[in-house]
């Protein structure tokens, strides 16, 4: 489903500050989203882990969030989420949104990030919440597109040969498109993804049923 992509304002008032681009897209020149933006961002009533079964299985987080890497100089801001297999048999894995959502970013900021998708989420008492997807060696969603839980949004990738594959996934309480660093010395905004993941889910820990708008394939 892509909304406002051909959104315009009412008017020729060419000057005012507001108006919302052509295209529906996030300025990347401005930190923070804009007010059209953030007005299109879905409440999440329910979250899901971005790989793998829908309650979490068949993958594991081989770098959780927050370990430190001496060799990276900081701690970890994501986990690293891989397919049972281990290397590169998840590779071309299908990564999916973990929640209903609005794409603020899809593209590779930098050769050691790889493809990234970031999409942002309100939850249910309207707070702002982001889930960042790295590494990717494909990515199936733009920028603008407002998507459901469970749509996939691209594939697990090495990020450009720099790593075995896996899914390096982020989660932060932003209001704007901030990729920054893997590694980091203070949290700043960042969350332990698959803990929020889990308190977020709103679900039974056994329950495995698919997105219905996913299901339907709205994108
Ligand atoms: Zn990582």
């Amino acid at each position: 489903m892509i909304i406002a992509k051909n959104a315009k304002t009412p008017d020729a008032n060419e000057s005012h500050v507001l108006k919302m681009p052509e295209s529906g897209e996030a300025d990347h020149r401005f930190h923070f989203l804009s007010p059209w933006l953030t007005a299109q961002i879905p409440k999440a009533i329910r979250f899901d882990p971005p790989m793998g079964s829908h309650h979490g299985g068949l993958i594991y987080n081989a770098q959780k969030f927050w370990e430190m890497n001496e060799k990276r100089g900081g701690h970890h801001t994501g986990d690293d989420l891989n397919g049972i297999g281990g290397m590169n048999s998840d590779l071309g894995d299908p990564v999916y949104s973990a929640a209903d959502g609005l794409v603020i970013y899809a593209a590779q900021s930098s050769p050691g990030w790889g493809n990234i998708v970031v999409i942002a989420h309100k939850t249910s008492d309207g707070r702002p919440l982001h889930t960042m997807y790295a590494h990717l060696e494909r990515i199936d969603v733009s920028s603008g597109n407002l998507i459901a839980r469970g749509v996939q949004i691209g594939t697990v990738g090495t990020a450009n040969g720099f790593y075995p594959a896996h899914l390096h996934f982020e989660m932060r309480t932003s209001d704007g498109v901030d990729i920054g660093a893997g590694y980091a010395m203070y949290p700043l905004n960042r969350l332990d993804p698959m803990a929020t993941i889990f308190t977020l889910r709103n679900a039974a820990a056994d329950d495995l049923s698919p997105a219905p708008l996913a299901k339907m394939g709205l994108l």
